[in-house]
């Protein structure tokens, strides 16, 4: 069943420290899905005026929130929906320090500690990343063994009509002032990298080419594991050595999803966000894909910082979170036949998995102490205007 709401909304506010201070003039109201800010100082009201409350599809609020509920509130249907054939997004927007890379990868913590990596990676702290990875392979053991997936993601032996193949294809990448780096891709550089990580050749070896991006066949949650792995670690090693800030970058892991009666395997529908076209019962093969994405930190430098390097590096964050907030406008609009795709190389990326008949979530990362109000503002309306 294709979504009924093509775009959901959650804010996730970062736990607060107690030293930060109290009492804030932001806060979540139990069982209430959304956020208050009561301006209370002078400099408080330069930047809300009044009180006003943001209303969401969700919000995870602080204590109460585990890993787990995130992914069940927010991504769990949407990677139901791309196994059933549809495309999806989720994406993580709000400040550096709120919470995204957690959100999205877990507490990744020291990188180079392989060990701790995959401990973490099977622990409560893992993100939506490593959880969608398992949902995927669960329900393709399903599917594998006659059984379909149902809109909940739960298996319905009643349709069992007989053993679907389902095949996975990954792909990560990082976009660093409108330049796509590939975060697993084969070059010298990637190939010492993997063996000192994994300590041997992974199976993805002959990658293919989708969206300027390799795309590795994944035939296990482990091997899936290597892979995020080889690209965060990837990620980290270029902001080290190249200086790059792992914060002014969007990382995308993009799940290809390919389900066939297993008679053909060929590419169906390929390209177009639209659900492969069932021929025949025998032949039957469908692809979609599932973009998950820790965007680049959306807050404002101030003016010490805004001068060369970082200002270049801000210019190209600013454009892309506005552009990428115009596609989704237009994806909304029924008056609008023209998706401003090709405006940046975030957008283009996204192309498949924005639109149509695809499933998009944003959550919204945000911090509730009082000394982040303009930034926790700021992302706030960015959400509002994307509902
Ligand atoms: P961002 O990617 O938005 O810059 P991070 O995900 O790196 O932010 O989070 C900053 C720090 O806060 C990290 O140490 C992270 O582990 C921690 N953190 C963020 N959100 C939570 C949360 N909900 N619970 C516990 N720790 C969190
Ligand atoms: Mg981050």
């Amino acid at each position: 069943m294709a979504p009924d709401v093509p775009v959901r909304v959650f804010a996730r506010p970062r736990p607060r420290q107690e030293e930060d201070g109290y009492p804030e003039c932001m806060e979540v109201q139990e069982g209430r899905e959304e956020i208050w800010i009561r301006p209370e100082t002078k400099e408080q009201t330069k930047i809300c005026p009044a009180d006003q409350n943001f209303v969401f599809d969700g919000v995870l609020t602080e204590r109460a929130t585990t890993q787990d509920l995130v992914y069940s509130r927010c991504a769990e249907k949407v990677v139901s929906t791309v196994l059933e054939g549809f495309n999806g997004t989720v994406m993580c927007y709000g400040q550096t320090g709120a919470g995204k890379t957690y959100t999205m990868s877990g507490k990744v913590g020291d990188i180079t500690n392989l060990e701790a990596f995959h401990a973490m990676s099977e622990g409560p702290d893992r993100g939506i990343m490593q959880r969608a990875v398992e949902q995927v392979f669960k329900a393709k053991a399903q599917m594998n063994s006659g059984g379909q997936m149902g809109a909940g993601g739960v298996e319905d032996k009643g349709k069992a009509k007989g053993s679907v193949e389902v095949s996975l294809k990954m792909s990560y990448i990082e976009i660093y002032n409108d330049i796509v780096h590939d975060l697993i891709q084969e070059d010298t550089n990637s190939i010492a990298l993997r063996k000192s990580v994994a300590g041997k050749e992974s199976a993805a070896s002959t990658p293919q080419m989708r969206n300027g991006a390799s795309c590795h066949s994944v035939s296990s949650r482990d091997q899936a594991m290597e892979l995020l792995h080889l690209g965060l670690r990837r990620r980290q090693v270029a902001a080290h050595n190249l200086n790059r800030d792992s914060s002014r970058s969007h990382a995308i892991l993009t799940l290809y999803v390919t389900r066939g009666s297993g008679k053909r395997s060929a590419e169906a529908g390929k390209g177009g966000p639209k659900r492969g076209s069932a021929s025949s019962d025998a032949e039957e093969t469908i692809q979609s894909r599932l973009d998950l994405v820790d965007l680049a930190g959306s807050e404002r430098l101030s003016k010490t910082q805004s001068s060369g390097v970082h200002q270049s590096e801000a210019q190209h964050i600013n454009k892309s979170l506005s552009f990428l907030e115009q596609v989704v406008l237009a994806i909304g609009d029924p008056n609008r036949d023209h998706i401003p795709y090709r405006t940046c190389k975030l957008t283009q990326f996204l192309k498949e998995s924005l639109g149509g008949n695809s499933y998009t979530v944003f959550v919204a990362n945000v911090r509730l102490e009082s000394s982040f109000l303009s930034e926790t503002v700021r992302t706030c309306r960015f959400a509002q205007r994307m509902l």
